[in-house]
């Protein structure tokens, strides 16, 4: 009949035919060519990496565009670098870090030295320097527990790199009363095997004594001059001095061999085993006076500016249903070549586009629209992302089946790591059934992989991650939008390693082209796993009549979520519980039905369709958190106020408890017993 196409199935070829289009050597010499200047956002050189990506995608077929947004952004002088000083009591000095690191390769492009985006200009002094472990809250808690909170007023605090996002570390000391913060990357995370020149950089991929992480501070999300709303001409911009996400004290990144002279003048009890460090010679102590009258300056030379960022997007039309988007990102920006983040991503999404593209010109036509986008100005606080979607909620609200975030595409060779909805669970693993993966034998796939060295024992299911935190591009999309979100990477092993949080050399301007191709993946072949990964996936999201999104999947993890919650009285929470015993009922029912639904039947396809979308939407709370996190609104899986990088279940349960107040406590289980009540609602049966 005329509309039979209408409910056509997927070309199972297509998948074959992607697959074995891509190729590692164009992802080499994309990533070759992409890093080969660097690419900070707001400078020429991220417009002309953006009019690259453009020039690609028309090539490609796709329609594009380049939307602007004028933003506030950070940078360091150069000719000033930023420096952390200790003086002795006559005024010597013993220390001036150097502010820069140390160059291996001279033809490598100079790059932005290390400082931490959006920290005020300034010079602090003090006579007291403490040692706040990994910075986290209940480390300062702990060490002001120690110490005295009066002591820490008008101190400078040094933090090791590791365990949660850098801003929130200098927040936390901020908010104990410091006047300035030093970072470092401690050799027992980023230099595990010593740190003699044949361990390190440029020997092995661990940190050199001279690096230093580079990064954002910023605790909210987007232009910081813009909450809630687009950075658009017309749009208000708020006073910079009424920004509390803002550090309002100086601080800077070390090299560890500069943290190892500074730590040796510190004072005070010794620390625990678990907050030392693997510095040689140092006794790493809790901090107090510093030895030998001695002083440590923080001096920063930080300017803020704003600056026209770019994203662009490349959108292949649905011939079925244009008006259904799968979206897929990767930011474009990096601190310095970004080898690894984010541009190990964006050469493989160049490969992408160029197979699908190649797809089309032989007639591929897809079901769904595509949309494909490279983000600018991520590292400053996923800006660009988080811009475009503030500009267009409505319409993302109302189209968006998915979306696909890949960031660092590779910082291993190991297998690949998968954070992501529970809707989403059932279709990673069929993708992973369908792709080789890299460094095995012929054969073997992703998921072989995954059963091989990451096997869940009581679900006998590869480890999977659920839930999107606010670490890169994904954020706007599932916190602000209420899609189905999945960001993946393929991943070094981390029982080797060490557990570092990222790969050693992250943010440095280390991160170049050789040492992917020395160091990790000297074959492409995990881009190739990771480009073919993610193109199955976006396939089997826009070619499949029925979307392939699980249901009871949540009802999994919405159970795994609540008892994860540390609470005394397991009575308080019978009304969540029993919302989720109904959500069980319904989800199962809402599946029974696809079984037995007329597939034959274009509207009711789409009306089931419709209702697998809703689902996620429906978790997000207009409010948010609070009226501090007004962006925070996903109620079973956002960050918490103290890490950027986490996405715990019911965070706002877990906030309440963490403030021991018990009516907030009952409070914050009424509110998400509500939403989880309201998104069953939404698999329900119309009647
Ligand atoms: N991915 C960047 C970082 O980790 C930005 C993250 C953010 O602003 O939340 O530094
Ligand atoms: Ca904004
Ligand atoms: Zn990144
Ligand atoms: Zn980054």
């Amino acid at each position: 009949a005329k509309y039979d196409y209408l409910t056509r199935n997927a070309d199972q070829q297509n998948y074959q035919t992607f697959i074995s289009s891509i190729q590692s050597a164009n992802i080499e010499a994309n990533l070759k060519d992409l890093t080969s200047r660097p690419h900070m956002a707001g400078l020429p050189e991220d417009l002309a990496s953006a009019i690259v990506i453009e020039q690609r995608w028309i090539n490609d077929g796709l329609k594009v565009t380049k939307p602007k947004y004028n933003v506030l952004l950070s940078y360091p002088d150069d000719n000033n670098p930023n420096r952390v000083t200790l003086t002795s009591s006559s005024g010597t000095i013993i220390i001036q870090t150097n502010g820069t690191e140390q160059v291996y390769d001279i033809t490598q492009p100079k790059t932005v030295n290390p400082f931490l985006a959006y920290t005020p200009n300034g010079t602090v002094s003090s006579t007291k320097l403490y040692y706040g472990n990994y910075g986290r809250l209940e480390d300062l808690k702990y060490l002001a527990s120690i110490v005295g909170n009066a002591s820490l007023q008008g101190s400078i605090i040094i933090m090791r790199y590791g365990k949660i996002f850098r801003g929130d570390k200098i927040m936390n000391a901020q908010y104990y009363g410091a006047v300035g913060a030093i970072l470092y990357s401690d050799p027992i995370d980023y230099a595990p095997f010593g740190t003699s020149a044949d361990q390190v950089y440029d020997q092995k991929w661990y940190m050199p004594p001279s690096g230093a992480q580079r990064g954002s501070t910023y605790t909210a999300n987007g232009d910081p001059l813009t909450p809630i709303y687009p950075s658009t001409d017309y749009m208000y911009r708020v006073k910079e001095e009424s920004l509390k996400y803002l550090i309002k004290i100086p601080a800077q990144p070390i090299g560890y061999g500069e943290a190892q002279v500074i730590l040796q003048y510190i004072q005070g009890d010794n620390v625990t085993k678990d907050w030392s460090g693997a510095l040689p010679n140092v006794v790493y102590r809790y901090g107090g006076i510093l030895r030998d009258s001695t002083k440590i300056e923080v001096r920063t030379y930080n300017r803020q500016e704003r600056k026209d960022t770019y994203n662009v997007i490349g959108i292949m039309k649905g011939e079925i249903e244009p008006d259904r988007y799968i979206v897929f990102g990767n930011h474009r920006d990096a601190w310095s070549l970004g080898a690894l983040d984010p541009t190990s991503g964006t050469a493989v999404l160049l490969e992408m586009t160029r197979a699908i593209g190649e797809m089309y010109k032989n007639g591929f036509r897809p079901r769904r629209s595509l949309m494909f986008c490279s983000w600018g100005a991520e590292e400053f606080g996923l800006i660009g992302s988080v811009e475009y979607v503030e500009e267009y909620v409505k319409v993302l609200g109302a189209r968006i089946i998915s979306y696909l975030n890949i960031d660092i595409a590779v910082e291993g060779n190991y297998k690949l790591r998968v954070n992501t909805s529970p809707l989403l669970f059932d279709i990673v693993i069929e993708a992973s059934k369908m792709v080789p993966s890299a460094y095995d034998l012929a054969g073997q796939t992703v998921y072989d992989r995954w059963m091989k060295v990451d096997r869940n024992n009581i679900t006998n299911e590869p480890n999977i991650n659920y839930g999107l935190a606010a670490g890169s591009d994904y954020f706007s999309f599932v916190q602000l939008v209420g899609s189905s979100g999945m960001d993946a990477r393929y991943t070094f092993d981390s029982t080797i390693h060490g557990n570092p949080g990222s790969y050693p050399l992250y943010h440095t301007s280390y991160e170049v082209f050789s040492m992917m191709k020395k160091f990790i993946d000297p074959d492409f072949t995990a881009h190739r796993t990771m480009g073919q990964f993610m193109g199955v996936l976006i396939l089997l999201l826009s070619e499949t009549p029925i979307l392939q999104l699980n249901v009871t999947r949540y009802t999994f993890a919405l159970r795994q979520t609540m008892n994860n919650l540390k609470i005394n009285d397991p009575t308080i929470l019978n009304p969540l519980r029993s919302a989720i015993d109904d959500f069980d009922k319904t989800a199962q029912d809402f599946v029974r039905r696809s079984k037995v639904m007329d597939t034959e039947n274009p509207y009711i396809i789409r009306a089931y369709n419709d209702q697998l979308l809703q689902l996620e939407r429906a978790f997000l709370n207009p409010l948010g958190q609070d009226s501090d996190h007004t962006d925070f609104k996903h109620i079973v899986y956002a960050p918490p106020k103290t890490n950027r990088y986490a996405a715990l279940g019911f965070p706002t349960i877990i906030d309440a408890i963490a403030s021991g107040d018990k009516t907030e406590i009952n409070n914050q289980i009424a509110i998400a017993t509500y939403f989880v009540r309201g998104a069953l609602s939404t698999l329900k049966e119309f009647d």
